[in-house]
């Protein structure tokens, strides 16, 4: 018997959060890979750790924030958002990964959107940073489709039966981004202060932009 187990020893440590600890758990695997790599010299550790950074610092949520705030304030724009997302992105030279084509699909008064990626975690990074772990769950990937109302209301989000749910499953061909309706009681706001209130969840769909009153 080989009593070497130094190699596992790392991921015990590193392999923390609600996660299984086996070898299939995509969190060991990505960590074995990014030791290996550190290893054989063909990777920086800081250098990851700054793109790590740079996706939950400055590629956040804000960018798509941005981008709804000035739909709402702009109907030119927001009509062009619809129809040719990719040209508004390119012009606004938002720039990251996973963002090669995307459709923004709108919420208005009966109809609601939800993305979500069945097949694995495809996402608009650049437009919403790090995708959340609830995304990425087998669960949610799952049931999102099956019976989005139950997991919006779950999730706080409590539709209207009569409001139509429209579930958009991304690929690695086409990432959405759902557009928020704006909410109420915020005529005569500036983009900036409207983009306060677009939160990353509601661009995925499983919330509401936020209301001025609620806080
Ligand atoms: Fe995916």
């Amino acid at each position: 018997m080989d009593h070497d187990d130094s190699h596992n020893h790392n991921y015990e440590h590193e392999g923390h959060d609600h996660d299984h600890h086996d070898a299939s758990s995509p969190q060991v695997r990505v960590e074995a890979l990014e030791e290996l790599l550190v290893q054989k010299g063909l990777a920086d550790r800081a250098r990851i750790d700054a793109t790590i950074g740079r996706y939950e610092h400055d590629i956040g949520p804000m960018i798509g924030a941005q981008l709804v705030a000035h739909a709402w304030t702009d109907p030119v724009l927001r009509q062009r958002l619809l129809t040719d997302a990719d040209a508004v992105v390119a012009e606004l030279d938002v720039r990251g990964a996973e963002i090669e084509h995307i459709e923004v699909k709108a919420n208005e008064p009966g109809v609601h959107n939800v993305v979500v990626c069945t097949l694995c975690s495809c996402y608009p990074w650049a437009l919403l940073g790090l995708p959340p772990n609830w995304y990425k769950s087998p669960e949610y990937r799952a049931r999102a489709v099956r019976e989005p109302r139950a997991v919006l209301a779950e999730m706080g989000l409590e539709l209207d039966t009569d409001t139509e749910v429209r579930v958009w499953d991304s690929s690695s061909e086409t990432r959405f981004l759902v557009l928020p309706e704006r909410p109420a009681g915020t005529q005569g706001w500036s983009a900036a202060q409207l983009a306060t209130l677009v939160g990353r969840d509601s661009m995925i769909g499983v919330a509401l932009a936020t209301s001025p009153q609620a806080d």
